[in-house]
């Protein structure tokens, strides 16, 4: 077979499962993009089967310390694992989560989110597209009672694999857009129309623990899309809740998901940097505010304007908050590490003149699981800050 050579003092012997390019001695066997290879150390040592591509930064992903092919029945068994991890993980529900998630299950660039009986597939390298039919199969056999599977390829992920951006119908039936319940709150769920996925599953549990600050609270929901913080906050009491974002049909979901569930949200279609800067400058006050904007950084190299990004928006939310008022903050970028996160909103505090007091910690659901050695399967973190005093 086909292979790498892997120079030493690179990641994949700290227990990591990426090569990137600068990190390769040699190529042997003339390996294709796409293939199955080899991955060898300099000592001619087997440490794992991974996938081959060129065109990608990271040129080889480890799937596994066996010799390995990626066929259906190899696909069926991952698969079946991943589920059985859903299945065991209390408080979600295996037929509306995230039942794939990449590295964390084994199957590097493949996620499978599942909405009752429609899937979504995405393929994030180039190794898992080439073999999207054989992932079909897989889906088919794991998940009979799955009606349409749903290529959901439009990631930006995609390009820096060189891989074309599209959305289609691979089995089945096309999905309509359809309502779904998730404890107290409602859904829209769009599997061909809305962004990303449709759903942020990842954000599923932190709804409700974020809804118990808001009782009898006036809260501003930033970077709202569907609403599922607004809702909660409105279910648990919230004294009035309006709700921000720039997506028009993520805000049409919104107000459909409110009415379906009795509920009174203001949604406002609007840029959060101007209509913070807005709010700030009349005056105006409220006593929670979340904010869980998109990620503003791809990369270490953007990280500087990133967070200048961040600290303007964290600055002004606090100027709005008194004390006794809530900030709820989240970050999805996994290029932002936590000290670097914190350090940004330590200096908005300061500027701010605002005494913050954390009083909760928060991260991704369960069903997008964390490797120890891959740090990069860590991206969502969250804190909830009370603003202490008047000291
Ligand atoms: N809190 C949401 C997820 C937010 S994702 C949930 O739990 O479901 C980020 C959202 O920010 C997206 O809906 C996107 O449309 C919106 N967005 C991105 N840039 C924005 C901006 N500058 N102003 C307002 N909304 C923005």
């Amino acid at each position: 077979m086909a292979g790498i050579i892997v120079k030493p003092r690179s990641r994949i012997f700290q227990g990591h499962d990426w090569v990137y390019s600068s990190e390769v001695r040699k190529l042997f066997g003339d390996p294709q993009p796409g293939d199955v290879v080899s991955i060898k150390d300099f000592r001619d040592r087997f440490i794992g089967s991974g996938m081959y591509n060129p065109a990608s930064q990271i040129v080889v992903r480890r799937f596994s310390r066996q010799r390995q092919d990626l066929d259906a029945e190899f696909f069926v068994r991952r698969l079946r694992r991943a589920m059985n991890l859903r299945a065991s993980l209390a408080g979600i529900d295996p037929l509306f989560c995230r039942v794939v998630w990449s590295e964390s299950d084994g199957l590097p660039g493949v996620v499978i989110d599942r909405y009752g009986e429609v899937a979504v597939l995405q393929t994030l390298t180039l190794a898992m597209d080439q073999r999207q039919s054989a992932l079909v199969a897989a889906i088919q056999e794991a998940l009979p009672e799955i009606r349409s599977i749903v290529a959901r390829n439009d990631s930006v992920m995609r390009t820096a694999e060189g891989l074309e951006r599209s959305v289609s119908v691979l089995h089945g039936p096309e999905p309509k857009p359809f309502p779904i319940k998730w404890g107290d709150l409602v859904f829209t769920v769009d599997a061909l129309g809305a962004q990303k996925t449709g759903l942020y599953l990842d954000q599923f549990e932190n709804y409700a623990l974020v809804g118990s600050w808001s009782g009898g609270r006036r809260v501003l929901d930033c970077f709202c899309h569907q609403g599922g913080f607004a809702q909660a906050c409105a279910k648990a009491g919230a004294a009035s809740v309006e709700a921000v974002d720039s997506s028009a049909s993520a805000l049409a979901a919104l107000r459909d998901n409110a009415e379906r569930n009795g509920l009174s949200i203001e949604a406002i279609e609007a840029n959060v940097f101007d209509l913070l800067k807005e709010r700030e400058a009349s005056g105006w006050t409220c006593d929670l505010v979340i904010l869980d904007p998109p990620s503003f950084t791809r990369s270490r190299r953007s990280l500087r304007d990133a967070l200048r990004g961040y600290k303007e928006i964290h600055l002004r939310a606090l100027k709005l908050l008194e004390p006794g008022g809530m900030l709820v903050t989240f970050s999805c970028s996994h290029h932002l590490s936590a000290a670097e996160f914190l350090e940004m909103l330590a200096d908005a505090a300061s500027d701010a003149k605002r005494t913050l007091r954390r009083r909760a910690i928060y991260t991704q659901r369960g069903d997008h699981p964390i490797l120890l050695n891959i740090p990069e399967s860590e991206y969502l973190r969250g804190y909830a800050f009370e603003i202490a005093g008047g000291w």
